[in-house]
């Protein structure tokens, strides 16, 4: 009998040379941990594939696909069968079980193709095809051939075992999380924050987040979202650590010292200094944003290089060239959208400039700054009193 199995395609990660060891060993590590909590799972490394197994009975897929679909670095998810016996006979009763399976008495065009890394295997792949091809037709009336544009394309992978499968599910691509070293995200509760971490971690980087909160100006609520949005996150990463940094007596400050319309850049400053320190305190090597250039005011050119210029570490802005529009594809697709837009009271606008400076000038924003005599302190209180929540 033939088992039902899942075969695991993996993109970049393939071409990584030496490193691919360490990349698959990542993917392996993160299927198990999503899979172990729910049966008997066993990953088998075959040359371009993982195969996962249930060594606890038949495959349920319905369990098995949405906890292994979120793993960053993998690029389709194909349910599939593995072969008991190495015959071409066996492989047409089972092709013939599979497709009648997966697709019953609908009519429609399919092609086979196959594969044959194992040459001591007794056919050919030319032979594969045409002979799993005919058994098809011949036993399924409703199926056509059509080589150039099948419906289905049924899939032959002659190895040490020989597997079959006809559907790939496209996932996300990226690399293994936490194979590209560690980032800090600024994480706001709103639409582009969560999106530009998430971005992040597909392509490697481990990430923290830090959110400042500024009770009772913030309210409970905008903090809840936010931790709800990181665990979000932590669905795809499998952990999250969030800093709530409290940062109501530094914005205070900041109102009462300097100008109002420039409020929000020194406020994004000292954000961004603050979230560097936690950066360097957990060994991270770049800092993240949700900035989209032209966005709001702050977000000019000007005001974008008055905020960086506080920084030494690179700060990352995957979204700094894409429209609001493709920013919500994303967050809705990976789920944060719903939570990002959900309605909240904060109790007060104090902090808002009428007409903010769009285009800030550095050496203005550092002059006042100098006076700002007891802004590092600030600074550093909130970093110490931050909380420190893991998801
Ligand atoms: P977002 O949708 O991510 O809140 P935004 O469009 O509201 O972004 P801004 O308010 O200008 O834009 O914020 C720019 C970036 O600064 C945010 O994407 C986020 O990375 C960071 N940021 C802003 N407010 C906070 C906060 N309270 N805590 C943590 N990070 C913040
Ligand atoms: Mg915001």
């Amino acid at each position: 009998m033939a088992e039902k199995v899942l075969l695991v395609k993996f993109g970049e990660v393939a071409m990584r040379g030496d490193n691919q060891y360490i990349f698959i060993n990542r993917l392996i590590l993160a299927i198990r941990r999503n899979l172990d909590p729910v049966g008997h799972y066993y990953v088998v490394r075959e040359p371009g594939r993982l195969i996962v197994e249930d060594r606890g009975g038949e495959m349920d897929y319905d369990t098995v696909i949405p906890r292994v679909e979120p793993i960053f670095g993998l690029v389709g998810l194909c349910p599939g069968l593995k072969l008991d016996e190495m015959s071409l006979e066996t492989l047409k009763k089972d092709a013939l079980a599979h497709m009648q399976e997966m697709y019953g008495d609908k009519p429609m065009t399919f092609k086979v193709n196959a594969r044959r890394s194992n040459k001591g295997f007794e056919a050919r792949s030319q032979q594969i095809c045409e002979d799993v091809g005919e058994y098809i037709l011949d036993n399924m009336p409703n199926m056509k051939v059509n080589v150039k544009t099948p419906d289905v394309v049924l899939y032959v992978e002659v190895r040490n075992r020989i597997y079959l499968y006809s559907k790939v599910i496209k996932t996300y691509g990226g690399l293994p999380y936490g194979s590209s070293g560690k980032g800090v995200s600024l994480l706001s509760g709103g639409i582009d924050s969560p999106v530009a971490t998430w971005m992040m971690a597909k392509r490697g980087v481990e990430v923290e987040g830090v959110y400042f909160h500024s009770p009772p100006y913030t309210s409970e609520w905008a903090k809840q979202k936010v931790i709800d949005l990181a665990k979000r996150i932590a669905d795809f990463t499998g952990s999250f650590k969030l800093y709530v940094v409290p940062f109501t007596d530094l914005q205070l400050y900041l109102l009462e010292n300097v100008p109002h319309d420039k409020l929000t850049i020194h406020l994004k400053r000292a954000m961004m200094r603050a979230a560097e320190q936690i950066a360097v305190k957990d060994g991270a090597w770049s800092l993240i944003t949700g900035e989209s250039v032209g966005q709001v005011a702050s977000q000019t050119m000007q005001g974008i290089y008055a905020i960086n210029a506080v920084c030494n570490m690179p700060v990352l802005r995957p979204l700094a060239g894409m429209d609001k529009q493709e920013i919500i594809d994303i967050g809705t697709k990976i789920g944060t959208y719903d939570i990002s837009i959900r309605p909240y009271e904060d109790c007060c606008t104090i902090f808002v400039a009428k007409h903010p400076q769009i285009k800030p000038r550095l050496h203005v924003i550092e002059r006042i700054e100098k006076k700002l005599t007891d802004l590092d302190q600030h600074i550093a209180d909130a970093v110490e009193k931050a909380e420190v929540i893991e998801l």
